[in-house]
């Protein structure tokens, strides 16, 4: 996309992060061959804890699916889900994740030598995203004819009430019977206080690494977080995702001591909101690095902070934590938010990414970045792309759009 040579700075601890997703990995496949343990599928901001303390692996099907992304193979798959009835406007995760499925082709195979995607004994999911995650989780329940369960979270609240909390960790509690019948193991309410206690030590230490990017020039981008953000993902609730985000947050913090940028130049700091684009990280990275332009903050890398865990109450505080995930709330909290993180990240621009697939998840269809150029005057510019799915993104485009945006930046 670009021939110049600024490019941002590798980060040392990204060798214990490989390690620690291999091992991962490698431990899913074997149980899902072995049935050493049992595998449970779980949407990304799903109770995982409930899961761990249970005895289960866990997959994430949309870490998965951003696996997809990054190895440029889902547009190839996404034509496969189609034929089976869903739609090309979609959710491009669960097309190219289906479409993974049914032509067994996953990059896990190159990665890590996995021949096909670790199967489940029960998949178990949270609305609090979006719908498309029940559909997707029951067209693998039909297919594999295995048990779904999930929880219901309310839609679009600006304050998160006593009643929301209740209903989420009433329909968490439920959870525990079915469990511990696919799992063979006893529920322990201590097991789950340790998992949601790792939890929240993970959260608070990525909390603390996503902060950095509030110093001048900031040691970490955007498309840093959309890599290292993989263990507070898939490895919450373990202690090697404690381990590394220790690691991880030295590493910046030494960069941050040595007034060390995550470029070599940085001369607008920009916000980046919606979905990243996986098949374009690099590219976009590059891009806006030539232009001196550090994207080093993003309400997506953020939501994986869940700051409400708490070991003394664990299933409410587990029920909080996964009601309150930004991409569920209403506008009105949503504004409030970023005008907190222009001001804690002193944010020149913001992107929008429209992404054609995830509505959930784009939050400039309905004014709200027009509202907020008006109350904060820092400009903002819409790219319309999407996740997974390349044939909607036009790089030619992107690139015109962005450069005129920097544009816009300097003149002002
Ligand atoms: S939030 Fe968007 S990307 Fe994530 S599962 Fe839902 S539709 Fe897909």
């Amino acid at each position: 996309m670009t021939e110049e040579k600024v490019i941002r700075k590798k980060i040392r601890a990204t060798g214990l992060m490989a390690q620690y997703m291999k091992e991962y990995f490698l431990e899913l496949d074997h149980c899902a061959r072995t049935g050493e343990k049992k595998v449970a599928w779980c949407t990304s901001v799903g109770p995982a804890e409930l899961l761990h303390s249970l005895g289960f692996v866990v997959h994430y099907p949309e870490n998965h699916g951003a696996m997809l992304g990054t190895s440029r193979i889902a547009a190839d798959l996404i034509p496969y889900a189609n034929t089976l009835g869903f739609s090309p406007d979609i959710c491009s995760y669960l097309t190219s994740d289906i479409g993974s499925y049914v032509t067994n082709n996953t990059p896990l195979t190159k990665a890590y030598g996995i021949e096909k995607i670790p199967k489940p004994d029960v998949l178990v999911f949270d609305t609090n995203q979006c719908r498309d995650v029940q559909d997707w989780m029951s067209w693998y329940a039909r297919e594999l004819k295995i048990p779904i369960m999930g929880i219901h979270a309310p839609k679009y609240p600006s304050e998160i009430t006593e009643i929301h909390v209740e209903s989420m960790a009433k329909q968490t509690e439920e959870l525990v019977k079915p469990l511990e019948e696919i799992s063979g193991n006893k529920f322990d309410i201590d097991k789950l206080r340790e998992v949601i206690k790792l939890s929240r030590e993970c959260t608070e230490l990525w909390g603390k690494v996503l902060k950095t990017a509030s110093a001048s020039p900031s040691p970490i981008t955007f498309f840093d977080g959309t890599i290292h953000m993989g263990p507070a993902v898939v490895l919450r609730g373990t202690p090697q995702a404690v381990d590394y985000y220790k690691v991880l947050l030295t590493e910046l913090e030494e960069r941050i001591a040595n007034g060390e940028g995550a470029l070599e130049e940085e001369k607008h700091r920009l916000y980046w909101e919606g979905m990243p684009i996986w098949g374009r990280l690099r590219a976009h990275s590059e891009l806006f690095a030539n232009l001196k332009a550090c994207v080093l903050a993003s309400t997506y890398c953020n939501s994986w902070i869940f700051s409400s865990f708490d070991e003394k109450d664990p299933f409410r505080s587990m029920a909080k934590a996964y009601a309150e995930i930004f991409i569920v709330r209403s506008e009105e909290y949503k504004e409030k938010y970023i005008k907190e993180m222009i001001d804690l990240y002193k944010i020149d621009g913001i992107i929008y990414h429209d992404a054609k697939t995830c509505p959930a998840n784009s939050n400039c269809r309905y004014g709200m970045h027009l509202r907020l150029e008006k109350e904060t005057g820092i400009p903002s510019l819409i790219l319309n792309g999407d996740l997974n799915d390349m044939r909607l993104v036009s790089d030619e485009q992107t690139k015109t759009n962005i450069e005129a945006f920097i544009e816009q930046l300097e003149e002002n």
